[in-house]
């Protein structure tokens, strides 16, 4: 790694990731917060306002990470600030049912007309995780269709890699998930119905369901191919098993009513968390009545939480959500387009290959000149024109996720100025890139 690629020094923020070392694997509480795809010092952010962030140094950047998703209407809002004040002076967690996850659940489900009941959890991996165990004992079978490059949280059976074709079962994706629990699962390659349509045809009554992000972001943004979401529907209904559709990242981001508002394809389940938690660990599953009438209390399958539904939690995702009218998606949608522009005019001029893919205000930005269909095409990039731009962004202050295979996040805060600091940023980064040698 040359010099180049760090300009800037972070001496408090390395100060307090060495005494995280000390105490935490990594030195972080989530393996991507440790810069290793990029090398580096992570910065340590001490407090966000609107789109900035401050990092424990004093320096301020123009956040494109937004929490990873769920910060879209910038950090520190005034009105989900004073939500949860509120609900915190309320106290914080009864073990009880409280009308703030009534409220929440009733939101989620007008927005969301598939969504007719739903069950909150409290992060995106348990409502996948519950999710997969109601369609196996809804359905009474045990196999899950998955595809490589979509990521639903470290659920044992879902950290499961290919094998080595559509009738061999997957293998375990990282020491600790046993060849039992990943053999259960089945890996596709994205954006291929006919590897779906083989998988069905090589496990006959055997598949639960097929479980995919909505419009992935987790390889990099890989919008699903015009008719792939209702192939996978119409599959999943002529072989009896259900469509799961993980709407953890999309969800009441890339429309009012998430990916589904977009594609109008209709689940049997979904999965959500991010926005709907307004900064806080709140995630929900939910779908069809008849299958949620399978869940305990009113069915066999068990599924439980102690802070599930938490009423500050609940308190900061609904004061988020009910903020975000048609106006606050126009403006989301209208910010995103405008800095995906800037990111193209940039490295154009500088001649670097390229692909910009979207998937409404979602974006990332591929080091490639072809096409980005699934996770080997998106492996193919030149990550390391990403790290090159990464780093010049940072030193001039751009926050951008710290992998070249994440979406891009962007929220109704990122105004005129923080544009325009981003626009400042962006040629000395394209040139960066420009000049990056693996
Ligand atoms: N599903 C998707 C599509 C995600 O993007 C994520 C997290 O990034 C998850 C599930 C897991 O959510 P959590 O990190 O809240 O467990």
């Amino acid at each position: 790694m040359s010099e180049l690629a760090y300009p800037y020094e972070a001496p408090a923020s390395q100060a307090l990731f060495d005494r995280a070392a000390a105490v935490t694997p990594g030195g972080v509480n989530s393996p991507v917060r440790a810069f290793r795809a990029v090398g580096g010092t992570p910065r340590f952010m001490v407090s966000g306002t609107g789109p900035y962030l401050t990092d424990a140094d004093g320096r301020e950047y123009v956040d494109l990470v937004c929490s990873w998703g769920p910060m879209i209407l910038g950090h520190s809002h005034p009105e989900v600030i004073a939500a949860v004040q509120d609900a915190v002076s309320r106290g914080t967690s009864f073990g009880t049912p409280g009308e703030g996850e009534v409220a929440l659940a009733e939101e989620m489900t007008a927005r969301v007309a598939p969504l007719e009941q739903v069950r909150l959890v409290s992060s995106g991996t348990e409502a996948t995780m519950s999710a997969i165990r109601l369609a196996r004992g809804f359905t009474r079978r045990t196999k899950v269709i998955k595809f490589a490059g979509c990521y639903h949280g470290h659920v044992d059976s879902l950290l499961a890699a290919a094998g080595s074709g559509v009738a061999t079962f997957a293998l375990p994706d990282t020491p600790g998930v046993t060849g039992a629990q990943a053999g259960d699962t089945i890996v596709l390659p994205y954006n291929d119905l006919d590897a779906v349509r083989e998988g069905f045809r090589a496990h006959p009554g055997e598949v639960a369901c097929v479980i995919t992000e909505a419009s992935p972001g987790n390889m990099g943004v890989v919008p699903p191919a015009d008719g792939f979401n209702q192939g996978l529907k119409d599959l999943c209904t002529e072989n009896g098993a259900l469509y799961v559709s993980d709407e953890v990242m999309t969800g009441f981001r890339t429309s009012r009513a998430g990916w589904f508002g977009v594609d109008g394809v209709v689940p049997d389940l979904m999965t959500f968390g991010k926005v709907m938690g307004g900064g806080f660990p709140a995630a929900a599953f939910g779908g069809r009545a008849d299958v949620m009438a399978h869940l305990a209390p009113a069915g066999p399958v068990y599924q439980a939480g102690t802070l599930s539904g938490n009423p500050v939690a609940t308190a900061a995702g609904l004061a988020q959500l009910r903020l975000l009218d048609d106006a606050a998606y126009a403006k989301v949608d209208a910010v995103s387009k405008e800095i995906q522009g800037l990111v193209t005019g940039a490295l154009s001029k500088e001649g670097v290959a390229h692909r910009v893919q979207t998937a409404s205000n979602m974006f990332s930005v591929f080091f490639t000149d072809r096409p980005v269909r699934n996770y080997e095409d998106a492996k193919t990039q030149e990550s390391f024109r990403f790290t090159a731009f990464f780093h010049s962004l940072l030193a001039d202050g751009v926050y951008l996720p710290p992998s070249s295979f994440e979406s891009w996040f962007v929220s109704t805060a990122h105004d005129e100025r923080a544009v325009q600091r981003i626009a400042d940023a962006l040629p000395a980064a394209a040139r960066a890139a420009a000049e990056a040698t693996a």
